[in-house]
This record gives structure tokens, sequence and C-alpha cells, in this order.
């Protein structure tokens, strides 16, 4: 089966990608036959740059590709038009329906590579934030997705959704991501040639808190 992987670089992203990279050495070790080759998920993973702030990310999200020989398909939002309709303070920051915009992308994108399916790392800490990271509008997204293509096997997939920071650097210890290469900061400090986190952002304390907890997770996540 081919999946599209909406991939931004940051942990969430990062330990689904390597959580299905591990899926897919399962059935590179064992005598494959035309049943098992068939679960084998070929990946298509797509980057979003939206003029984002923390628009570093993307060049992390790069480094952990090629580390493991895949390349992503790089899509430009440009938000320039809208920009002056922004509203003042922080909230600039903010483009509404965001997640609306990034999905429907990436299901043109999978039907483009003939996918059935994209995975995103929609998690717990967003819940509060984004209405559209939560699983009522996954279920709608999907339903309204496949109205929209009039196929019922369409999926959208969010294997963190009901997981915590914490539990989700759990599961990334255990796949083996690279925590020290992923970018999860909103605020980049540059610095001589590279970029350090700033440490007090909203993102920076999560990842704090969810390396200070010791927490066991069991068994596989459910690709
Ligand atoms: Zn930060």
């Amino acid at each position: 089966m081919k999946a599209v992987l909406l991939y931004s670089g940051g942990l969430d992203s990062t330990t689904i990608l390597y959580a299905l990279l591990a899926h897919n050495k399962q059935f590179d070790t064992i005598v494959v036959n035309s049943k098992d080759a068939v679960k084998k998920i070929e990946l298509f993973p797509l980057m979003i740059n939206y003029g984002q702030k923390h628009s570093v990310e993307l060049h992390f999200a790069k480094q952990i590709l090629q580390a493991n020989k895949l390349t992503a398909k790089e899509y430009l939002i440009d938000w320039s038009s809208f920009r002056g309709q922004a509203q003042p303070g922080n909230q600039s920051a903010v483009h509404p329906h965001r997640n609306m915009m990034f999905m429907t992308i990436a299901f043109g994108y999978a039907s483009l590579v003939g996918a059935d399916t994209v995975y995103v790392g929609w998690n717990i800490s967003d819940d509060a934030d984004f209405p559209d990271c939560r699983e009522k509008f996954l279920e709608t997204f999907q339903d309204a997705i496949r109205l929209s293509a009039d196929n019922k096997k369409l999926f959208l997939k969010a294997p963190l959704l009901k997981l915590n920071k914490a539990e989700i650097l759990a599961y990334a210890q255990k796949y083996k991501v690279p925590v020290d290469k992923v970018w999860y900061c909103y605020r980049p400090q540059p610095q001589t040639s590279t970029y350090t986190p700033c440490g007090q952002c909203y993102s920076c304390r999560l990842m704090a808190e969810a390396k200070s907890k010791e927490v066991k997770v069991e068994g596989d996540l459910i690709l």
C-alpha cells in the first residue's frame, strides 16, 4: 500500500516516520510472499512550506529524511496576500483553517501518487488549541474527502491522537528516532552555522516536560 506522511521534522511526525520504517523492516526480515508484500507501506513524505516563522524545521526535516534515503515533496503555500488582514499580536502567526488546507493538499498529492492513506501527527497536546486536530474533525474530514472523491477507501490516520508528549517521546525512543536532531522550537535562535531552540516557547516547554518524565509504552503504534 502507499501512504502520504505529512512531515514537519518535529517529534510527532518523525515518530510516525520511524514507526512506519520499523513496520516495513519487519517485512524485510521474513520470507516475503505476495500477501506480506502488500502490507509494506510505500511512503511519500510531504512537507508544506507556509512561511512558518520556524521554517528552520524544514531544514532539519530534510536532514532526517536524507538519513533514511527519503526525499519529500515540498509544497509552498503563499499566504502573503492574506497577511494584511491578519489579526494583531501573536494571532498573526495563526492561519485559520490551516489543517483543513493541509489535509486537502495531502489528499490531492495522495491521489496523484496512488496512495489511499494520509498520516498526520496530531496528538493530545494539539487538542486544546487546535480544533482541527481533534478526533471529531478527523472523522468528519475523512468523510468529506471520501465524498469528494467518491471513494470510501481513503483514510486519514493520526496514530498519536490519544497520546501526550511524554508518551510520544517514549515511542520515539522505542523506534530509535534521533531525538536530538528533531526540531520542535517555535522561536529558533540563530547561531554561527546552526540554530538552537529558545527553551522558552510553548513547544520547548512541552518538550522539556516530556523529557523530565519517565514514561513506558507497551506494544507498537497502531498505524
Ligand atoms: Zn522554543
